[in-house]
């Protein structure tokens, strides 16, 4: 199967984004989303993902990850005056464990450096 395509059956974050799953959108436009993270790790935490599937960052096309970014950072200006932290977890290493990209936004809290 190739890295990316538009839906993947089995992809919980394919689900979310295609409306199989039902979440609060925080943000949403005709090719990204933003729900709460089911396990937050900070006052805030949101996660943005692209509607069609890419396994990580190394995988989508510049212009969306341009998008994806874009939005994660609109929300965090918007929402978390005090400063947020913006993350992407890729691979075993990189701690990712849903094999479909996303960012991740935390904020209302100060963020410890480095990450462990
Ligand atoms: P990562 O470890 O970077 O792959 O992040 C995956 C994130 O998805 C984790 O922070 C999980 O808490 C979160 N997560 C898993 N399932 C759900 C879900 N159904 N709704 C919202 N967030 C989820
Ligand atoms: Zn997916």
């Amino acid at each position: 199967m190739s890295s990316s395509s538009q839906v993947v059956a089995d992809c919980l974050f394919c689900k979310i984004g295609a409306g199989l799953i039902p979440v609060k959108p925080l943000y949403e436009d005709e090719r990204v989303m933003a729900f709460a993270d089911i396990h937050p790790q900070a006052p805030t935490h949101v996660l943005f993902i692209p509607k069609t599937h890419y396994a990580n960052g190394g995988e989508a096309p510049a212009e969306l990850l341009g998008h994806l970014l874009h939005a994660a950072a609109a929300f965090g200006k918007a929402q978390l005056a005090g400063g947020y932290r913006i993350v992407m977890n890729t691979g075993e290493h990189g701690g990712q464990t849903v094999d479909h990209l996303h960012l991740h936004v935390l904020g209302g809290r100060h963020m410890a450096w480095p990450p462990g």
